[in-house]
């Protein structure tokens, strides 16, 4: 049995291993897709005390490597079910796998929230994508958009400018919630387009995107020829497995304190997973380090 079993390697998840195997506990990670998480996504992390400038890849790399070197154990694998069964938490995972821990902490972040039009799920690998680092190569030389106003949107924007013959940023309002300077450096940009106040409302093409359809606020449409549309438009949280043990918001935020304490004794929730104003990485570390103290004050407490 180990001391604290993390579900999701994302920066929440894999701080709180860092922070619990400092304290001596032993740590099993479970992560469903990528050690790193969401961030690993992003091109450059520009926001990241200490370091001016790395790639989201890279710095879920190092972070991965950090809790290797102070013992953590990783599992690739999607956890499918969490039993409690007096002070032992058994978490049971898709490949068969079951895993016992004294304390549970977590931190599966969120997954891409999709536009949910006609058409999307079956144009999905076929032109629609929702990571550019990963699949803006295939669009080389191409005429693209991205839809979303957030830093992740306007990452994509950026890295695919790059590379693309052209950039359409299409956003819902006449305002981008993300950074000003990733707007400033897109507006200098002589291959990038601005489609404000507008929304995609239609997607064209049987087997392969080959273009879509952009709505305005007023309601007047307009068709962009594009191979490509990169969706950017935030991150949904995934906690329905974990509903029993967690109190679960409107939005299917986890609900818990600022110690990441949960309505079951020795469960945490950490990071983007959790109910809260900012979702930063800087936030989902300090989560991480967060529920960690805690869960590792629970596990002692049930030695004394
Ligand atoms: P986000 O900040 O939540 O932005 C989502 C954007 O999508 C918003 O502009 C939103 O519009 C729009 N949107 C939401 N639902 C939509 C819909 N159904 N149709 C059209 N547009 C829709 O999400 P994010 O960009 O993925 O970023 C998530 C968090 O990670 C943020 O806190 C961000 O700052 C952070 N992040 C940090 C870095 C970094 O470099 N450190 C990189 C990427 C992301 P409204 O503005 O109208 O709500």
């Amino acid at each position: 049995m180990y001391d604290l079993i993390v579900i999701g390697g994302g920066p929440a998840g894999l701080t709180a291993a860092l922070y619990a195997l400092r304290a001596g506990k032993s740590v099993l990670v479970i992560e469903k897709s990528t050690f790193g998480g969401q961030i690993t996504w992003s091109p450059k992390v520009e926001n990241f005390p200490t370091i001016p400038s790395i790639s989201g890849a890279e710095l879920g790399d190092r972070l991965t490597s950090q809790v290797l070197e102070q013992g953590a154990e990783l599992e690739l694998d999607e956890v499918t079910g969490v039993e409690i069964d007096g002070n032992i938490k058994r978490v049971k995972t898709d490949f068969g796998g079951t895993f016992e821990a004294k304390a549970l902490i977590i931190a599966a972040g969120a997954r891409p929230r999709t536009l949910g039009i006609p058409g999307e799920e079956a144009l999905m690998g076929a032109g629609v994508c929702f990571c550019a680092v990963c699949d803006g190569a295939f669009y080389k030389g191409k005429a693209v958009a991205v839809n979303g106003g957030g830093n992740s949107a306007l990452q994509d924007a950026l890295l695919l400018s790059d590379t693309c013959s052209k950039v359409y940023i299409i956003h819902r309002r006449d305002k981008f919630r993300g950074e000003a300077k990733l707007v400033e450096a897109l507006r200098a940009k002589a291959n990038v387009e601005f489609v404000l106040n507008s929304s995609v409302t239609d997607l064209l093409g049987q087997d392969e995107l080959s273009g879509i359809v952009v709505t305005d606020n007023a309601g007047n449409s307009r068709q962009l020829d594009v191979e490509g549309l990169f969706v950017a438009i935030g991150h949904a949280p995934d906690n329905g497995v974990f509903s029993e043990l967690i109190d679960i918001d409107d939005g299917g935020y986890a609900d818990s304190d600022e110690s990441c304490t949960t309505k079951t004794p020795g469960v945490f929730a950490a990071g983007d997973c959790r109910r809260k104003t900012v979702r930063q990485l800087t936030t989902a570390t300090a989560d991480g380090s967060c529920a960690a103290l805690a869960a590792c004050r629970y596990i002692d407490s049930l030695e004394n």
